[in-house]
């Protein structure tokens, strides 16, 4: 088989992982070497039919000796199968980059023979890479659970980010359809990395050329929808995987039907589109607005709401900590209203400093008064005219598409139909407790 032929093989292989999205590593060429990589990031990856190429996501391998239920690259799936050779791999990410085809390599692969034998297939390729192409660009290297601990050391000092992925939300479900994994062999590498990302960061201030381990942080992936577990389960997952293993994002895949299997959705199933949406809101939620898991579900609302953003949500089931005066309120709650981002809730802090604060000169800072206008007051008041009523302040938190497949009675994550031109009548008590508590 030619290198093309598994080329094309081995990225149609690679494309259900997402856990790659931004470098967030600064590394100049080496001199005599090539490439760099910005923190800037990078997020696209290369497509089987050769689209959208900035980042080779590609496999080392697929001839997978696991039998993941969900996975297209499993043991018992009738598919071609195809390796690399780590020369093979490191040659044409060069020359792909040489030709300015991409800026990066995202490199995961299915386990050929055993864990370490796939590592070690991975780290040569890498290798060359960085000491004989002299390459310095980005490089995400998934670990392979498993692998032995030395192994995952030689390969975090050639990649900037690294990745483990949990694969499924539970022990149980794992178990279920991932029997060769288990919880600590995925767990496991994710400690060591992040112990060794620790302790590279004290060398680093000791000696200045001590080689950089993981650079960029680590990475995990969790398919959605798959299983049972519902989002208050994942989103609480999520959370403490943040806090043990300081991982720089949790990525969230819907997942999408590869097999016929009566342990997993059926293959016309749709993958499960709005709520990964809800989940990256909560996520983003949870790492940058000072929200946690247990404030946006609990154990009797166990899903987020398809027509209102999870933070909107919030705060309509919150209203008595609304209205919140601008000019005085501290920068946790202004980031708990909505139409109030990290961006505008900092410049609110530091322009008030001058003299309080108008609507207009909200609105200059890029506060969203569309939305968050309900919640607030300036100087004691409201926006002149404004009438607040449940039907006005939900059509504000709504998209217009979230409006219009609410009144056509549509989840949301099916096709939108073509909506009216005219305003949709106003919503009854119903349709706000409805949507309030998130029925369809
Ligand atoms: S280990 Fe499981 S998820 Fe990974 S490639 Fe093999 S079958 Fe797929």
């Amino acid at each position: 088989m030619d290198v093309f032929e598994k080329l094309k093989i081995l990225t149609d292989g690679a494309k259900y992982d997402v856990a790659c999205t931004s470098s967030g590593v600064d590394r100049k060429a080496s001199p005599g070497g090539i490439g760099s990589s910005e923190a800037c990031g990078i997020c696209h990856s290369f497509a089987g039919d050769g689209r959208c190429i900035s980042l080779l996501k590609v496999l080392m391998s697929n001839a997978c000796v696991y039998d993941c239920q969900y996975c297209v690259n499993r043991r018992s799936n009738d598919t071609p199968r195809a390796t690399f050779t780590p020369r093979e791999l490191a040659e044409l990410t060069i020359n792909f980059y040489r030709r300015n085809y991409i800026e990066g390599l995202f490199l995961s692969s299915g386990v050929v023979k055993n864990p370490d034998y796939t590592c070690e297939q991975m780290i040569e390729a890498l290798r060359l890479l960085r000491e004989e192409y002299r390459f310095s660009g980005y490089i995400h290297a998934k670990a392979i659970p498993g692998a032995d601990s030395a192994l995952l050391s030689r390969l975090g000092l050639l990649a900037d980010r690294m990745s483990v992925n949990i694969e499924l939300p539970s022990q149980a479900s794992l178990k279920l359809l991932a029997p060769d994994k288990t919880k600590h062999s995925i767990l496991a590498p994710m400690g060591f990395i992040q112990s060794g990302i620790r302790e590279n960061s004290t060398d680093i201030v000791r000696y200045r050329h001590a080689p950089k381990f993981v650079p960029a942080g680590q990475s995990t992936q969790m398919i959605i929808g798959a299983t049972p577990e519902t989002d208050y389960q994942i989103l609480n997952l999520t959370e403490s995987l943040y806090k043990k293993y300081t991982l720089k994002r949790v990525f969230f895949s819907a997942y999408m039907p590869v097999a016929d299997n009566p342990l997993l959705p059926a293959p016309a199933t749709k993958p499960p589109l709005l709520r990964e949406h809800r989940l990256y809101q909560a996520d983003w939620l949870l790492r940058f607005y000072g929200f946690t898991a247990g404030e946006l579900l609990d154990e009797r609302h166990q899903s987020f709401n398809q027509y209102i953003d999870p933070k909107c949500n919030w705060a309509l089931n919150h209203m008595q900590y609304y209205p919140m005066e601008v000019n005085r309120a501290p920068y946790e709650d202004l980031l708990r209203v909505p139409g109030i981002g990290v961006n505008s809730a900092k410049r609110i802090i530091t322009a008030r400093r001058m003299g309080s604060l108008d609507f207009t000169a909200l609105k200059k800072l890029g506060v969203v008064l569309k939305r968050a206008q309900y919640f607030i007051l300036c100087n004691g008041r409201t926006t002149e005219g404004l009438k607040i009523s449940q039907d006005a302040v939900l059509r504000a938190m709504m998209s217009e598409k979230e409006l219009g497949m609410y009144y056509h009675n549509m989840p949301l994550h099916d096709e939108p139909e073509q909506l009216s031109m005219f305003a949709p009548p106003p919503l009854t008590q119903e349709d706000i407790q409805k949507c309030l508590t998130g029925q369809i």
